[in-house]
């Protein structure tokens, strides 16, 4: 009997000891801070055990995490360094007229850079109804830059690849949803998770707002980190990203995967595109 205590015992303390272990090298950074990893693009929230002091580079701010689904890069934003601030913050736009990206989620997935070679394994991304995500949003960008070059914008359709420091005086990727359940349903729009520009909000807002009242679609709540982490917004992390102070959202137009959303989305592509250009339009003119 006392030999299983005095192993219960060591044991015990050995636990304590790799806790105590790990509480000291959890104290260098906040986790309310850390967002997000980036090897496929995807997200995991991080807990205080999933990562080590040696793997941290405070600098880049970004760590190599152990998590669930192995190995990720993962980082968590501060405030613009003073080199940082010199090389972005006093960035002017161009006179002229006003210029934005739209970028077709998944186009071009094949052809991305080695730094962003996990995009590959999405291919066209979500699927249903027949129909390819990337399809479908593609004809929704090919519209929205019509619609904007009507009125005057200049406007480049990018693919999934966002050309080095990207600026203009806005920046919106498209996509749409898939869900294993044909019901769930409905839009969602999300910014940066830290936002340089500080104008990223009202253009989410503005959006948000046309883009409910010309589609009639519901809003879907559940912002992933793979939004608000969305690679092309990770200028820390990735060469191909915006410049800091673009303002940028992405869209998530609505679920593939539901009849109803597929009734505006690859039906009804003209209310879509009212949404986003209305709510666009009124943020160039507040901005
Ligand atoms: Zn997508």
């Amino acid at each position: 009997m006392s030999k299983i205590l005095v192993w219960f015992s060591v044991a015990l303390i050995l636990s304590l000891g790799l806790w105590f272990l790990d509480r000291i090298n959890a104290s260098s950074i906040s986790f309310s801070d850390v967002e997000t990893e980036f090897e496929d693009g995807g997200g995991v929230h991080l807990t205080e055990t999933t990562f080590t002091q040696d793997s941290i580079d405070p600098d880049m701010q970004m760590m190599l995490a152990t998590t669930s689904r192995g190995a990720r890069w993962a980082y968590w934003w501060k405030d613009f360094s003073p080199q940082e601030k010199l090389r972005y913050e006093n960035v002017s736009r161009p006179a002229g007229p006003f210029r934005v990206g739209i970028q077709a989620g998944h186009w071009k997935n094949a052809e991305v850079p080695d730094e962003l070679a996990g995009l590959k394994r999405s291919g066209g991304g979500a699927t249903g109804g027949g129909k390819s995500e990337v399809d479908i949003v593609l004809e929704i960008a090919q519209k929205v830059k019509k619609s904007l070059e009507s009125r005057g914008v200049v406007v480049d359709l990018l693919p999934a690849t966002v050309p080095v420091d990207y600026f203009a005086d806005a920046f919106i990727s498209i996509h749409a949803d898939g869900n294993s359940s044909p019901s769930v349903s409905g839009f969602k729009i999300a910014a940066p998770q830290k936002d340089f520009s500080k104008k990223s909000s009202l253009l989410l807002e503005l959006i948000n707002k046309s883009y409910k009242k010309e589609t009639g679609l519901g809003e879907d709540r559940n912002i992933t980190r793979r939004m608000s982490g969305y690679y092309a917004f990770n200028w820390r992390r990735y060469e191909h990203a915006l410049h800091p102070m673009t303002p940028a959202v992405i869209v998530e137009t609505g679920f593939i995967t539901s009849p109803v959303d597929r009734r505006i989305i690859v039906d009804n592509q003209s209310r879509v595109v009212n949404g986003i250009v209305n709510g666009l339009l009124e943020f160039l003119e507040k901005a």
